[in-house]
């Protein structure tokens, strides 16, 4: 295949189609926005190192990151994660158990299930094994089929702070098909929610569900920019594009950016969602003027922090916070040395990482964030070195309603030949999905 392409969006979705339509032959023009590439996966500087801001990790499911991680050469650099994570209730902070998915327990009377939802929480959940399961029609929201199923202290201290740390989305209101897309399918076949939860944990495979790099995982973009390279792809960069106009005769496309118009053959477009909308307004103006889903607001926080006591790994990799956890504002804290040996290695003795997750733009004062750590940790760290705040602006969550009828309208109405969307906001969040996501995106243009 020959022939010209060009690439909206220079993320990991960007890259990874540039990179398959050059492979396949095409001269490819890549636009990207801002001064740099990689998106939501970015490194920042703390107390004089490298960290990974956005993306930390990669979901192993599918072998398509690690298919590119090998293709890159970049093998050598996998590295696994250690501990396990932990939820702060109300009252205590405990392991989170191994081995459910979103947090629904396989086995609901199991030890470290248990010490999470206590005995009574756990014969409540067993209760799931004896009731009937639906024959006709499918679960439809999260919230009440683990409720209904297995009781409130299941979806409160178990479910809803891995779906809501993870997925940013609500667990009583989420579609079930929509973060779950087996688990109607194996309720029916396995009888009941837990023994469905086993049933798909049999199938996945053995080992850690995720990896990482060592040095970070904008390595990967790092990698995939030198193979853009390699393949002659021309990557421009402070380019921002403002329309893209399928030819109004035969096939082509002209993509308009303040400096120059560039036209090619065929056009992929990998932003975010709400800037995707804007630019399918000429080739799919149903689909363009939709409503638009909330934007979903984060902020990351980097602390280091000197503290010889963290070295033990008191909490693991990290704490998600259960809702019933009101003294503490974070979703989430990771202990990034804890979690990865590279990170550590990288600092002096005694000296950590922590990142902490927040749901808002706000800026947290410091001692709300030193308050948070020290609550999430169960010790208060002596000394916080250096701060680096991220904020990161969800523009169409995957999972939200209105995302979900653009997906909807977009598969019902063909897009002009030779036009593709990709990115997260259409495969889903993850790297693991935005990969696959965009290698399938540009085999289907040639
Ligand atoms: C804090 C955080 C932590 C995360 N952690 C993980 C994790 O551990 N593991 C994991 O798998 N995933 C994680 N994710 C999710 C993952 O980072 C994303 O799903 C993925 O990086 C999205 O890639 P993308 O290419 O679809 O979009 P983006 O990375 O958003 O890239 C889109 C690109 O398009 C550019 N652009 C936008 N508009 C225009 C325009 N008009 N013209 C030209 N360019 C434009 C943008 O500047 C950007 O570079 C995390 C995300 C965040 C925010």
């Amino acid at each position: 295949m020959s022939g010209t392409a060009v690439v909206v969006g220079g993320g990991v979705g960007g890259l990874v189609a540039a990179r398959r339509l050059a492979l396949h032959g095409r001269q490819v023009v890549l636009l990207e926005r801002s001064a740099t590439v990689g998106g939501r996966v970015a490194r920042g500087t703390i107390a004089g190192v490298t960290a990974d801001t956005g993306a930390e990790s990669f979901a192993v499911r599918g072998g398509t990151v690690r298919a590119l991680i090998d293709d890159l050469g970049l093998r050598g650099a996998l590295a696994e994660p250690r501990g396990s994570a932990w939820v702060a209730l109300a009252d205590r902070t405990v392991p989170l158990p191994a081995g459910g998915v979103l947090g629904i327990p396989g086995s609901p009377l199991a030890e470290d299930v248990r010490r999470v939802i206590d005995g009574h929480g756990a014969a409540r959940a067993y209760a799931d094994r004896l009731l009937p399961v639906l024959k006709v029609g499918r679960y439809e929201r999260l919230g009440p089929l683990v409720r209904g199923r297995m009781g409130r202290r299941v979806l409160d201290r178990l479910v809803a702070p891995v779906v809501e740390s993870v997925y940013g989305v609500d667990a009583e209101t989420v579609p079930v098909d929509a973060i779950a897309p087996q688990l109607n399918a194996a309720i029916t076949v396995a009888g009941s929610l837990s023994a469905a939860v086993l049933r798909l944990r049999s199938a996945a495979p053995a080992g850690s569900a995720v990896q990482g790099l060592r040095g970070g995982v904008t390595r990967l973009v790092d990698a995939l920019l030198a193979d853009l390279e390699r393949l002659g792809v021309d990557v421009r960069l402070d380019a921002e594009v403002i329309g893209v106009h399928p030819a109004p005769v035969g096939p082509g496309f002209t993509v308009v950016t303040p400096r120059e118009d560039v036209v090619a053959d065929v056009a992929v477009i990998a932003v975010d969602g709400a800037a995707a909308l804007d630019l399918l307004r000429d080739a799919a103006p149903d689909v363009a003027h939709l409503p638009r889903p909330e934007p979903s607001v984060s902020r990351s926080v980097l602390l280091a922090v000197d503290d010889p006591r963290l070295d033990a790994m008191p909490r693991g990799s990290g704490v998600l916070r259960a809702s019933g956890r009101t003294d503490v504002t974070a979703v989430a804290l990771t202990h990034v040395t804890a979690k990865w040996a590279w990170s550590a290695d990288a600092l002096p003795a005694g000296r950590h990482l922590l990142r902490l997750a927040y749901r808002a733009a706000d800026l947290p004062a410091e001692t709300r964030v030193a308050a948070d750590a020290a609550a999430l940790l169960g010790l208060v760290p002596t000394t916080i070195v250096d701060r680096l705040d991220t904020v990161w602006v969800d523009t169409a969550p995957p999972l939200a309603p209105e995302t979900r009828a653009a997906h909807q309208a977009l598969s019902a109405a063909p897009l002009p030949q030779g036009l593709a969307v990709t990115g997260s906001w259409r495969s889903g969040t993850g790297l693991a999905s935005v990969v696959a996501g965009a290698e399938t995106a540009a085999r289907g243009l040639g």
